[in-house]
């Protein structure tokens, strides 16, 4: 691969330290890796501070690199994916995690394979084996014999990928790609009473959404905060005080255990939801667990959302069709549903196009440039400025900017 990147930016003389530290290991490995800082870019938008929920300017600095890398090929071999082993509730169930730069497609009987090792072909249980591909033709191999399969050093080679992976924003929503040794526990359903309160308070940011606006912590940064004391006596206060807000957030138990019910009994045929399905079939977590675990809830929110539209759609009497609402340049009031919020990939970091209608079916859109989003099915009360009436596709619809929200309980 060869591409230019842009990467957060913040302390470019850290950056630097980094990216010259993993050409060290890239070059004691035999792995291609070449760098060069471009330019630095800098950005102003507006952002919702937490804590007043007031429009604040803030300036994102990228620094613009070009890189050119390459997935090792070890004797020929790729890697194509982790494949966990999990103990679930009905038996050893497996979590597939396709590497971000294979492009092939794994075989389907991969996803029940049990825990075996082609290469040494011991009976053993290995929490993780990883599947390589040369030429169509797979291997599984556990992590102990990729040394001698490959003829390197795989934890040398796994601590490299992993950095580099972080670097260039594979942070998958879905767990990260490696993993280290042994990990803490966390209980699934702690897990989840957390991420409903700190969706709650903070309302939900993605991982991509936080890299992109990296001002930003994630809902799984701010989860694996709620659940990690800090070590220094000076940080703990103010970290005790913040447990204590998200303790004091009132949690539906009920949706909890209704959307961990519905994760047990997905029936599909994409990695991220079957992955979904397994975890939650386990109570105990791991960290490498936390980003796909955290996504559980507002998964199910997502598919409650589609069902209840569905269900409208086909409860719904024929509506008045949408007129312009507001004074064009006047800062109004509305009662919004959002019938969808579709990402935006810019160069500003990822912008929230909010589709939504108000309690007379007129049509209403806001680009939102900040971190939060509304949440898709919900219903908010919403201060925006009216910022013109355009006619899309016959439809009149009412453009709004600088919108500030507060969801009204259903
Ligand atoms: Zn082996």
């Amino acid at each position: 691969m060869e591409n230019a990147y842009l990467i957060h930016a913040d302390n470019r003389h850290l950056l630097e330290k980094r990216m010259n530290r993993l050409q060290n290991k890239a070059s004691k490995l035999g792995v291609p890796f070449e760098w060069e800082p471009l330019y630095t870019v800098s950005t102003v938008v507006e952002t919702t501070s937490p804590a007043t929920g007031r429009k604040i300017p803030k300036e994102y600095r990228q620094l613009a690199i070009y890189f050119k890398g390459e997935a090792p090929r070890l004797g020929g071999w790729e890697f194509a994916a982790r494949v966990e082993h999990v103990r679930t509730d009905d038996g050893i169930e497996n979590i597939m995690y396709t590497h971000p730069e294979f492009e092939g497609t794994i075989p389907e009987a991969y996803r029940n394979v049990s825990h075996g090792c082609d290469h040494c072909r011991k009976n053993i249980y290995r929490r993780d084996t990883y599947l390589v591909h040369k030429d169509g033709e797979y291997q599984q191999v556990g992590r102990t014999c990729l040394q001698d399969f490959l003829g390197n050093d795989p934890q040398a080679l796994i601590t490299y990928y992993q950095e580099f992976s972080r670097l260039l924003g594979w942070a998958l929503e879905e767990g990260e790609y490696w993993r280290g040794k042994a990990e803490d526990v966390y209980y699934r359903d702690d897990v989840l009473k957390a991420t409903s309160a700190i969706i709650t308070k903070h309302h939900w940011v993605s991982g991509r959404d936080a890299y992109n606006n990296w001002d930003t912590i994630s809902t799984k940064g701010r989860v694996v905060y709620y659940f990690t004391r800090p070590v220094e006596e000076s940080a703990r206060a103010a970290w005790k005080k913040w447990v204590a807000e998200i303790d004091a957030v009132e949690v539906a138990n009920d949706e909890i255990e209704e959307a961990v019910e519905w994760a047990r009994n997905i029936d599909a045929d994409n990695d991220y939801l079957r992955n979904l399905r397994v975890l939650a079939k386990t109570s105990a977590w791991e960290f490498g667990h936390l980003g796909l675990g955290v996504s559980l809830l507002p998964a199910y929110r997502r598919h409650i959302g589609q069902e209840l539209k569905r269900k409208e759609k086909a409860e719904r009497k024929p509506r008045k069709p949408s007129e312009f609402v507001g004074t064009v340049g006047e800062r109004e009031e509305f009662t919004i549903t959002v019938e969808r919020v579709v990402s935006c990939e810019s160069r500003y970091g990822t912008t929230g196009l909010h589709i939504m209608v108000d309690q007379e079916g007129n049509a209403l859109r806001w680009f939102n440039s900040g971190a939060e989003d509304m949440t898709e099915g919900k219903t908010y009360k919403i201060v925006g400025r009216v910022k013109k009436h355009e006619e899309y596709q016959d439809k009149k619809q009412t453009m709004l900017t600088r919108v500030k929200f507060e969801e009204v309980a259903a």
